[in-house]
């Protein structure tokens, strides 16, 4: 990675540490197991309708694409998508194992969910065509 992505990086995850503190949580882990993620969490799903964003399927995570103090805290959720598994591993793991760095996944995120608005597209295309409106 490029030194100055590297750099851009660590200070994403800095900050998240920081905006963390500010919330009261010593650690994303912390913040994973508490009651302010569980609600956030089920605010996403039920925006989502409980499907992943990506592909459909049921939704079982949720993958942020920012850290910020808004978005840890759930003052808003439209950096947060709901995800299956499969989905969520494939934006964050490479095929060899190894953890993509951010904007990769982000890159890979943002690929998915264009890839879901055109055919989001052509579905409304159909049915103009069809109904014939
Ligand atoms: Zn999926």
């Amino acid at each position: 990675m490029h030194p100055r992505f590297k750099e851009r990086e660590l200070c994403i995850w800095k900050k998240r540490s920081e905006y963390l503190k500010l919330l009261g949580f010593a650690s994303y882990g912390a913040y994973l197991k508490s009651e302010l993620w569980n609600s956030i969490r089920q605010r996403v799903f039920e925006r989502d309708g409980g499907k992943c964003r990506l592909c459909g399927k049921v939704a079982s995570q949720v993958h942020h694409t920012t850290y910020d103090y808004e978005t840890l805290g759930g003052y808003k959720l439209d950096k947060m998508y709901s995800s299956c598994a499969g989905c969520h591993r494939h934006v964050s793991i490479k095929p060899n194992g190894k953890r993509r760095n951010f904007f990769q996944t982000l890159g890979i995120t943002e690929l998915r969910l264009r890839r879901q608005t055109y055919d989001n597209d052509s579905l409304l295309e159909r049915m103009f065509f069809e109904t014939g409106e």
